[in-house]
């Protein structure tokens, strides 16, 4: 199918592209960065919308993606560029932009072209029925006895605990809390423990908009009310994802007040406060508040260790006792990683598949190196000041003169070379750039990008000179946090 996709490009065009940009390293590694997007943005939205992007080429700064139809561009334009653009910048800095061609799959009628979802995994129209069975997946791994609980995370664990003994007994609950926290891990514990004795429904907002609007367009809206009227459980993760459309908002209230009112529970979770959500009615937000609302903090230290002797434990155990994780090695995983548990069971994970790969125990510095990324995303300490300084001993300047307003040359440059190294480095806006440089206004930050961009494409020396300023910002970096 891929084949078919891209015979439609017009390659002549690209080729010339290519011509030009040949001084690139390597080729941005599409597949990298699926498994970031599906870490990032969870596996629903990824299974329901990011899978069917393709890439198709890179540019300078900003790279081309291909999505069967209009409407999947436009919902994820509208939801997750952002996201998108961020995972792609952690592999090329320089992208600032991303395009969507729409390439449609040859030969279909309309019917087929509008609903890619349904051709791609070969089924037809009973698929909107089916599909609200197909997301309704719990899983088994995921339960309340392998919750590992500490102050950060108790509230929350034991409001879910007891509405899964009682009933109605906190309706609706909320829990909130960042990603990789353990959210959707406690609901999945709720259904499971419930679902032996009612009817339960465990869905995404996002899955649970996606039937909204397949089932409009398909005249199902009957059924889709039926069904999830019909539960006596009803799940529903990462609420936040409801956003903007008013007649699915309108819908979701309806069946929100339908299940209340025959005293169905329903349990909710969020990335944020009921009250911090966004585009989502006020009379919504106003009954989550009704319930209980419980958060889950960052994982402390405590939580930390513990996760990290049971994920390690029953690690050994699977891989019967073969490869143990030594204390030294867990100590630097709970020590530094502090985002969250996700984040905390990959490290375990990565040190065992080292292990397994190289038939030894990584050292303390083989295992910085695997968790590289990790531990810089746990502090991220390129600050505007240690790209100045920086750029300012490389070029023997001081501080005082790159920042100053004189425009000779050999200020000009280093100024500008800091000024795109924060650009392309750090994640701050245009506006908070020029007011690190001395109040410069945001469209000199700009003319500052563009012109190191058009030096690097034509002088070989400023490629290497950013390439040389980059690793000593990003080294310095990495020794201070170490
Ligand atoms: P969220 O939904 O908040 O983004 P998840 O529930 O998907 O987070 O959790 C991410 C991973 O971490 C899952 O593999 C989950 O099983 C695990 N996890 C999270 N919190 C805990 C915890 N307290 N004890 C054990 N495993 C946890
Ligand atoms: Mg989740």
């Amino acid at each position: 199918m891929v084949l078919t996709e891209l015979s439609s490009i017009d390659m002549n065009n690209s080729n010339i592209n290519k011509d030009i940009d040949n001084s690139k390293s390597e080729n941005l590694d599409w597949n990298l960065v699926q498994v970031e997007m599906k870490n990032k943005l969870g596996l629903d939205i990824y299974e329901s919308w990011l899978k069917k992007i393709t890439f198709i080429e890179e540019f300078n700064s900003y790279i081309l993606l291909s999505v069967p139809t209009r409407f999947i561009r436009d919902w994820i334009t509208s939801r997750y560029l952002d996201q998108i653009l961020q995972v792609i910048k952690n592999y090329r800095k320089e992208i600032i932009r991303i395009e969507f061609k729409i390439i449609e799959k040859r030969n279909d009628d309309k019917k087929n072209s509008s609903e890619p979802q349904e051709n791609e995994k070969g089924e037809n129209i009973s698929f909107i029925k089916d599909s609200y069975l197909q997301y309704n997946r719990i899983d088994p791994n995921k339960r309340f006895d392998n919750f590992v609980t500490s102050s950060s995370n108790k509230l929350a664990y034991e409001a879910s605990l007891k509405v899964s003994e009682n009933i109605s007994y906190y309706n609706p609950l909320y829990v909130y809390g960042g990603v990789g926290m353990g959210k959707t891990h406690l609901l999945n514990s709720i259904g499971l423990q419930l679902k032996k004795n009612n009817k339960v429904m465990f869905i995404s907002a996002e899955r649970f908009m996606y039937q909204f609007v397949k089932s409009i367009k398909s005249n199902d809206m009957v059924k889709f009310k039926e069904y999830f009227r019909n539960t006596d459980i009803l799940l529903i993760d990462d609420i936040q994802f409801m956003n903007g459309k008013e007649a699915m908002q309108e819908e979701f209230f309806h069946t929100f007040n339908a299940l209340l009112d025959k005293g169905s529970q329903i349990i909710v979770s969020a990335d944020r406060a009921p009250n911090k959500l966004s585009r989502i009615q006020e009379r919504i937000k106003s009954r989550f508040s009704g319930g209980l609302v419980v958060d889950i903090q960052k994982p402390d230290y405590e939580l930390r260790k513990k996760i990290v002797a049971n994920k390690t434990a029953e690690l050994t155990n699977l891989y019967s006792g073969e490869i143990r994780i030594p204390n030294d090695l867990q100590e630097l995983i709970s020590l530094e990683i502090k985002t969250s548990v996700r984040e905390l069971v990959g490290a375990v994970n990565r040190v065992v598949s080292f292990s397994r790969i190289y038939n030894k125990i990584p050292s303390l510095s083989e295992t910085k190196i695997v968790l590289k990324d990790l531990l810089n995303l746990t502090e991220n300490k390129v600050t505007i000041d240690l790209i100045q300084t920086t750029v300012c001993k490389f070029f023997k300047i001081s501080k005082n003169e790159m920042l100053s307003s004189r425009r000779s040359r050999y200020l000009v440059r280093p100024r500008q070379t800091a000024i795109y190294l924060t650009k392309i480095l750090t994640s701050k806006s245009l506006p908070e750039i020029g007011r690190e440089f001395s109040n410069r206004d945001h469209t000199t930050i700009i003319h500052s990008v563009k012109t190191i961009e058009k030096l690097k494409e034509i002088n070989p020396e400023m490629v290497d000179n950013i390439n040389k300023l980059k690793d000593q910002i990003l080294y310095n970096n990495k020794v201070n946090e170490i």
